[in-house]
């Protein structure tokens, strides 16, 4: 911030010589008059730049074809966090677009909201081979990067789909059978655990439960569940 100012301040001095010497117009291409009319690129856009090239895990980053960061709105009031990308993931840089993705969508659209209000993403942002579950070194290397994320979009409510994204960010052992439906705080943000949409395809009768706590989200959120048509 301090460089960006003083480039301003640099940019202004430059400018303010130029007229006491009788400039009156300086050239700008277009490209740079598109660039200064964009707005402000938020600093998650940043980060995702800087997450892109990680090899903390050398395995992950040699077997993973994309680095899959999160999606969504960075001034999102609701964040999904997942446990890490599968194959569709990994292939199209997106979270949550496989099966299990497309049920989240559907429980997201229930909710009243779009996918791109909200902001998805995982505890890993590599795919492990074959979808093992991530290992311990592997959660540590990563969690950094979305503990950033969260500091960074500050959402009033965050959903933790399934036993990982919950162990990960309370550090706590319980089943996710028992946690789900009780509300637990994460640096001031209500958590909200529930079932793994990939739980779901297993066992479509546990919808019924991952509905009560969207209902309870929804509610924490100041919104009403749409009324089913
Ligand atoms: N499962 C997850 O936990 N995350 C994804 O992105 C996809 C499936």
């Amino acid at each position: 911030m301090q460089k960006l100012n003083r480039i301003v301040d640099d940019t202004i001095k430059a400018l303010e010589e130029m007229k006491r010497n009788g400039i009156t117009h300086v050239e700008v291409s277009r490209a740079t008059l598109e660039e200064l009319g964009k707005p402000p690129r938020h600093p998650i856009m940043t980060l995702a730049a800087a997450v892109k090239g990680c090899r903390k895990c050398a395995e992950l980053a040699r077997t993973r074809r994309n680095i899959v960061f999160g999606t969504g709105n960075p001034r999102a009031e609701l964040m999904f966090i997942g446990e890490a990308p599968g194959a569709d993931e990994d292939a199209q840089g997106e979270p949550f677009v496989g099966r299990a993705g497309q049920l989240l969508t559907k429980i997201i659209e229930a909710m009243g909201m779009k996918r791109s209000e909200v902001y998805i993403a995982n505890v890993l942002k590599c795919r492990p081979p074959e979808n093992r579950t991530p290992l311990p070194d592997e959660t540590v290397n990563c969690l950094p990067y979305l503990e950033k994320q969260i500091e960074m979009i500050r959402p009033k409510v965050i959903v933790a789909l399934g036993a990982t994204a919950l162990r990960a960010l309370l550090d706590i052992q319980i089943g996710i059978t028992k946690m789900r439906g009780n509300w637990y705080t994460y640096r001031d943000i209500s958590i909200m655990p529930t079932f793994h949409p990939a739980y779901l395809l297993r066992n479509p009768p546990a919808k019924k439960e991952v509905w009560q706590d969207m209902k309870a989200v929804l509610a924490k959120l100041g919104r009403e569940a749409p009324k089913k048509s």
